[in-house]
């Protein structure tokens, strides 16, 4: 299947978790890949990962901080120098912080997660949404959290960064939908990553697994997700099979957004 032949898809983030999964998943659909990450070493690895899935799929990495304005405007000029454009942009580097009492929080952490997780996502909207005005349009995914639709105890920065997410998400949709370009967010559950593991850690340093187990017994479903699962549904909303559907926050969670 080949849904997205000739079609160019940034995605950053994507040396593990969510963004790999979504750079396999548009692979096999045909994308040419430009992947952006800021852990060198592990993006060669994912693109080596991606390259024995998708052996003839066109890939470039790119090394950069979200956080870094001039990286930003760096990943998106050497995209468009070696593809010609960008058809879809998955937007969705981003870093949980430490968990802490919001009186508590370290305030460089806090910074830190506004930085990445806020202002990264805002600079990729800058730099990518020109680029798809000059080709008359481009589908964009940004990446919010459960976290961006209701609280989530001890991790205030990261609520506040992706209820943000979720926010410009509708700006960038209603400002660009008459260029053809079409902006909507997905806001995953616990979906298990490296990052969400690094959460089990801290939750329960001594059993992780233990707390792996409270959690999904909380979720509707009784388990939690797979990145496969979201990079299904990123593929999907990055596609032309998507249409119509703008400024939205879709929640990929089992349920659990609805839960007291
Ligand atoms: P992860 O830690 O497993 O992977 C994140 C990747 O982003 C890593 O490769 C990391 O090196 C990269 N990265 C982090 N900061 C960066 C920066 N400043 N510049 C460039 N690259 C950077 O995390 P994940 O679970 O795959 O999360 C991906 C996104 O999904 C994040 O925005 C996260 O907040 C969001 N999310 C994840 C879950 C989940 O359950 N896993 C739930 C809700 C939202």
């Amino acid at each position: 299947m080949s849904i997205f032949k000739d079609k160019t898809i940034i995605i950053t983030g994507a040396a593990m978790g969510l963004g790999l999964a979504a750079s396999k998943a548009v692979a096999l659909k045909g994308a040419n890949l430009s992947i952006v990450d800021y852990n060198a070493e592990a993006l060669e690895k994912a693109k080596a990962e991606i390259q024995s899935l998708a052996p003839t799929a066109k890939i470039i990495t790119i090394v950069a901080d979200v956080s870094d304005e001039q990286a930003v405007k760096n990943y998106v000029d050497k995209t468009v120098e070696e593809f010609g454009g960008i058809d879809g942009f998955y937007n969705n580097a981003g870093i949980e912080g430490k968990q802490a009492p919001l009186v508590d929080y370290d305030i460089n952490v806090f910074k830190k997660v506004i930085d990445i997780n806020l202002m990264g996502v805002y600079y990729g909207l800058k730099y990518v949404i020109p680029v798809m005005q000059k080709q008359g349009g481009g589908k964009i995914v940004n990446v919010a959290s459960v976290g961006g639709i209701r609280g989530v105890v001890n991790q205030m920065p990261y609520v506040a960064s992706k209820h943000a997410v979720s926010g410009m998400t509708k700006n960038a949709a209603i400002e660009y939908g008459k260029d053809g370009i079409y902006t909507n967010a997905i806001a995953p559950g616990a979906i298990l990553t490296p990052m969400v593991a690094e959460a089990f850690k801290q939750v329960n340093p001594a059993d992780p697994k233990a707390a792996e187990t409270t959690y999904a017994q909380r979720n509707p479903t009784r388990k939690l997700g797979k990145p496969e699962d979201v990079g299904n549904l990123v593929a999907f909303l990055l596609s032309d099979e998507c249409q119509y559907v703008n400024g939205q926050t879709i929640a990929i969670d089992g349920g659990e957004s609805n839960l007291y």
